[in-house]
This record gives C-alpha cells, sequence and structure tokens, in this order.
C-alpha cells in the first residue's frame, strides 16, 4: 500500500522551486545565447546589441508567468496533501486498534491467549532458560457474577487483571487471559522454592478486597505451575501441565497453588483404565460371586453363603470389592453388578445339595429403585430359585439413607418371601426405633465387636446378643475368628456365625469341590470348610 508521509509538501514546494528554476535557466540560456545561435543558423537578422533590459525583463516575465501558472495546481496539491495527510492519520489509528484488539482481550486489555502462546514460544525458543506458566484460575467466580450482575463481574476481572498486570511488571513476567475468569502469566524462573513464594504473594495479592463491589466482598484463586524444561519444553505442554495441576489444586481445596506432578498424571490415566475395564467387565458379567459360609450355632451346620463380589484383572490379579465397589457405585452399575453376581451364585447353589440360602449385598441406591423386588423376584423365578432362599443384605446407613424408600422396598420384598438382614450393625447410625419399624429379620453384628478392646470382648458380645433377642431378631455375628468367640456366642443364643473360623470367601468351584467330597448333613460345616491341608485358607 503507498504511504502518504508528511515528506510530501517539502517534496512539493522543492518541485515547484525546481520549476521556476528550470524556467529562470532556460529563458536565461534561450536570451543570452541560444536565441543569437538560433537567428543566425536560419540566417535572420539579429540585434546582439538588444538592451540587456530587455533580456532580462524577459526571462523574468517568463519565470513569473511560470510562478503564475503554477498557482492553481499548486494550491490544488496543497489541498490534496492535507486531504491525505488526514487519511494517512486515521488509517494509522485504525490500524494501531484492529493490532491491539487482535492482540490484546478486549475486556481487561491483558494480552489474549494466541499472543501469550506466540510470546511463550519466542521465550522458550531461547536456549538454556528456564520458564514457569501459571494458570490462575478465580474460584467462585460465578457465585460473584450471579449475585452482583454481569457488570459487576467484568469490573472485578479488570481489577484482578489490573492487579496481575502490576504483580507481573516487577517480575519480567508476561500475562494474558486466556477467557473467562481464567489467567495465565509465564515468569523467567525455575526454582521451586522461588515460585512457591511467588504464588503465595500472588494469592494474597488477589485476594485483597475488591474495590469493584461495595462491601468487604473479596475474591481467591487457584494456581497451577507447570516449569520448563523441567515438566515440558512447548507452550502447549507447558499449558496442559499447569492445566492439570490447576485442576488437582481445586480438587483438594481452592486458595492455593501446586505444581505440576507427572505421577499423578499417570495415576489418573491408570485410574481411568481401570474404571474403564471395570465397566466393561460389569457388562460382560466377569465380576464373579464369591461364597462366605454362614454356619447355624451352636451345630456349626452349612445353612448358606454370602456372596461377596470379586474381579479377576488381567494385571492386577484378584481383587477385592474395596478397590471397585465405590467406582461400580459411581459409574452408576451397582444394580447391573448385583443382578448378574445374583443370577451367577443362583447357577452354582443350585447345583449344591439341601437347601442353603444367599444372601446379596444391596445398596441405599438399588433400595430406592421401586423395581428392585420385581427384578430379584424375576431372576429368582427365571432361575427357578425359591424365593425364601434369598436374602438382601442393607447395612444400616442404607437404610437410614433414606426412610421412607427403605421402608417400602423392605416389605415389598419380605411379602414375596424374601428376608432382609441388617448388615454391618452397630457401625452406623441405628435408632432402634427404626429396627422396630421396618421390617427386618435378621441383624449382622459387625465383626469389629467379636474383639472389642475397650469394654471387653464377651461383655459388648453379650450386650449386643441381648439387645436383638429382644428385639426378636435372628442374629448372625461376622467376623468370627476364634473358637473362643464362637463359645460366647453360642452361650449368648447367637443364631448364626460367618467368619475365618468357619470359611473365608471361596469361588464358586471351590465350593463345589469341597461339597461334593463331604456329605453336608453328616458333618458341621466347619469340618468341611477346612479340609485336612487347610487349602481354604488360601482361597482369598
Ligand atoms: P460385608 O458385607 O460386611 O462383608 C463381609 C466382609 O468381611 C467380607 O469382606 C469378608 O471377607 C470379611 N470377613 C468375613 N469373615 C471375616 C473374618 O473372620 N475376619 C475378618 N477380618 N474379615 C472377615 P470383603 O469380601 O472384602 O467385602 C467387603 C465389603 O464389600 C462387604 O462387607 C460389602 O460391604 C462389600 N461388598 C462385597 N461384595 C459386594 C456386593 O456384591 N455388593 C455390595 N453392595 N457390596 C459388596
Ligand atoms: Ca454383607
Ligand atoms: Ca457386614
Amino acid at each position: 500500500m503507498h504511504r502518504f508521509t508528511p515528506h510530501s509538501s517539502a517534496q512539493a514546494a522543492s518541485f515547484v522551486l525546481a520549476t521556476l528554476l528550470t524556467v529562470f535557466v532556460l529563458s536565461g540560456l534561450w536570451e543570452l545565447k541560444l536565441e543569437g545561435w538560433t537567428t543566425a543558423l536560419l540566417g535572420l537578422s539579429y540585434e546582439s546589441n538588444f538592451e540587456a533590459a530587455e533580456r532580462w525583463r524577459f526571462i523574468l516575465t517568463s519565470t513569473g508567468f511560470s510562478a503564475l501558472a503554477l498557482i492553481v495546481p499548486g494550491v490544488r496539491i496543497a489541498r490534496l496533501l492535507a486531504i491525505q495527510r488526514k487519511a494517512f492519520a486515521a488509517l494509522r489509528a485504525e490500524q494501531s486498534r484492529s493490532d491491539s484488539l487482535a492482540r490484546h482481550d478486549s475486556l481487561t486489555g491483558l494480552y489474549n491467549r494466541r499472543v501469550f502462546i506466540e510470546t511463550l514460544d519466542q521465550r522458550l525458543a531461547v536456549p538454556h532458560e528456564k520458564t514457569a506458566v501459571l494458570i490462575i484460575d478465580l474460584d467462585r467466580f460465578k457465585p460473584i457474577n450471579d449475585t452482583y450482575g454481569h457488570a459487576t463481574g467484568d469490573k472485578v476481572l479488570c481489577e484482578i487483571a489490573v492487579r496481575l498486570a502490576e504483580f507481573g511488571s516487577n517480575r519480567s513476567a508476561t500475562v494474558a487471559r486466556l477467557g473467562g475468569d481464567e489467567f495465565a502469566m509465564f515468569i523467567p524462573e525455575g526454582s521451586r522454592e522461588t515460585l512457591a513464594l511467588i504464588s503465595e504473594s500472588l494469592l494474597q495479592k488477589i485476594g485483597a478486597p475488591l474495590s469493584g463491589i461495595s462491601g468487604n466482598v473479596s475474591i481467591s484463586a487457584t494456581i497451577g505451575i507447570g516449569m520448563s524444561p523441567f515438566d515440558a519444553a512447548t507452550s502447549e505442554g507447558l499449558l496442559k501441565c499447569a492445566d492439570h495441576a490447576m485442576y488437582r489444586a481445586k480438587k483438594m481445596g481452592k486458595d492455593s497453588y501446586h505444581f505440576h506432578e507427572p505421577h499423578y498424571d499417570q495415576e489418573q490415566k491408570a485410574a481411568a483404565q481401570f474404571e474403564e475395564e471395570l465397566a466393561y467387565a460389569v457388562a460382560k458379567e466377569e465380576i464373579e460371586p464369591y461364597f462366605q459360609p454362614v454356619v447355624s450355632l451352636p451345630d456349626q451346620r452349612l445353612v448358606g453363603f454370602e456372596i461377596l463380589a470379586r474381579w479377576r484383572h488381567h494385571d492386577r490379579g484378584l481383587q477385592m470389592p474395596d478397590t471397585f465397589i465405590p467406582i461400580v457405585e459411581r459409574l452408576g452399575l451397582m444394580p447391573e453388578m448385583s443382578f448378574s453376581l445374583l443370577k451367577l451364585a443362583i447357577a452354582h447353589a443350585l447345583t449344591w445339595p439341601g437347601e442353603m440360602t444367599l444372601a446379596l449385598n444391596v445398596t441405599v441406591g438399588m433400595l430406592e429403585d421401586s423395581t428392585l423386588p420385581e427384578r430379584l423376584c424375576s431372576i429368582l423365578e427365571q432361575a427357578n430359585f425359591p424365593f425364601s432362599r434369598l436374602e438382601v443384605e442393607v447395612t444400616e446407613q442404607a437404610l437410614v439413607g433414606n426412610l421412607p424408600a427403605a421402608r417400602r422396598a423392605l416389605h415389598a420384598l419380605r411379602a414375596r418371601g424374601i428376608s432382609v438382614s441388617l448388615d454391618d450393625f452397630g457401625t452406623g447410625y441405628s435408632g432402634i426405633y427404626h429396627l422396630t419399624q421396618l421390617a427386618i429379620d435378621k441383624i449382622k453384628i459387625d465383626r469389629s465387636f467379636m474383639n472389642d478392646p475397650v469394654l471387653g470382648r464377651d461383655k459388648v458380645i453379650s450386650a449386643v446378643l441381648a439387645l436383638s433377642k429382644g428385639l426378636k431378631m435372628l442374629t448372625t455375628a461376622e467376623g468370627v475368628e476364634t473358637d473362643e468367640v464362637a463359645k460366647i456366642l453360642s452361650i449368648g443364643g447367637c443364631d448364626f456365625g460367618q467368619g475365618y473360623l468357619f470359611g473365608k470367601p471361596m469361588s464358586g468351584m471351590e465350593v463345589d469341590r469341597v461339597l461334593a467330597r463331604t456329605p453336608l448333613n453328616t458333618l458341621g460345616f466347619r469340618a468341611i470348610a477346612l479340609p485336612s491341608d487347610n487349602t481354604l485358607q488360601s482361597v482369598t
């Protein structure tokens, strides 16, 4: 594009002068020399003594007329130049405004994301330089926007931007707004200690009361830090690291800072993979039922099994419920997993002699679903497994979590002949009132009572047994590990026992083998479950 510069008017003036000088010199040359030569050449008469004054008048007249002839175009040119100068100034202003818009965030005036990345790239291209990228995300900005309106929210962002810019300019940092309430800064700094101090004072500066809002309102921020070349060498990589660190800091409690930790990333990836595999395993019905024997007391005869979930992971080996049940729950797959466990367990149980019961653990979420009784019944019906052989175990917490739903579900189950046990009795909040109001058939005394170090085992067991007898409920004691405890339970009138003394949880095949080896009603189960080679002890 052609540019009109202020030099143009000087050029115009020198053009005028040069024209006049040329006319002056040429007319002089003509009058003093060329005229004589030309007339001589043409053979015309020439008066060389013509008055000198006359010649000079001619020269000046020519020059004068030329000057007059230049006045109109000169004025026009001057006007044109003035117009062009004005247009040029306006164009320059517009250009710099659009340059600035393309480079800066329109609200706060800080650099935008693109320019931040460009500048960071330039910095990272310098070898051996250490750089830290900080992502600064405001905490609870949305409530400020919602409470005070967007105009105030904008003011807050601008005020924070000014604070960050001030803070950055003292530390040769480049500051930008990445979008929303997210800011970024890169600093020529490679020491974690210094960066920790910087982050602390940055948080302090951000946390000072805001002047844009009446009252003593303040806001906090969470900072994630990525360091080059330690964490990543590219702007994209560094921003990602800082971002991950920021999210981690948010999770651990806001108003704080966090450095990127490579291990954390790996753990996150592994956890995500574990979750994916788990969902797949649930869908493929690969979660396996293990069976822990329940015996009657005092004769220790096998009466049934509790179904306990296990997952055979191809790399990690046999997974216990505490490693995957909470994830299944979070993924909302608990019903799917439990129904499939029940189906698989029934398939085994149908091949066993006698009328042994199966106990299935059920969560609060499942209890809240009013279709639970029907779904359980349809599984039992399809397998031709008597309803009376199924027990459902619910924890106190599940019951108290949603009492009306629990009440409905328990009644519906009982109406169909499925019995209900209260699991982990004594560990949660259970008003005895609830127990009497709900359709509960049996309580399972938590294993923690079997060895109470404070009050003494015997007294606690007797007290809990007296309570359950008073409520006229059947009782199972969990976690029975010694003969001594089995004896105390038997004397106290406990109906059933479950624990390593009688058998650890075992696979269906293991139960098949044990039962095939020994006729069920001729011996107490303990004799069955603990064969001479004691293989069952190592099942889990
Ligand atoms: P829970 O229902 O209280 O199951 C009893 C737990 O105590 C089992 O642990 C069992 O292995 C363990 N145990 C049994 N006897 C003894 C003993 O004598 N001493 C000791 N120290 N422990 C004993 P497990 O199999 O690891 O299950 C843990 C919990 O996971 C279960 O506690 C239950 O809350 C949950 N869970 C397991 N499978 C399922 C399931 O299919 N669905 C649901 N919702 N929860 C399940
Ligand atoms: Ca249980
Ligand atoms: Ca239990």
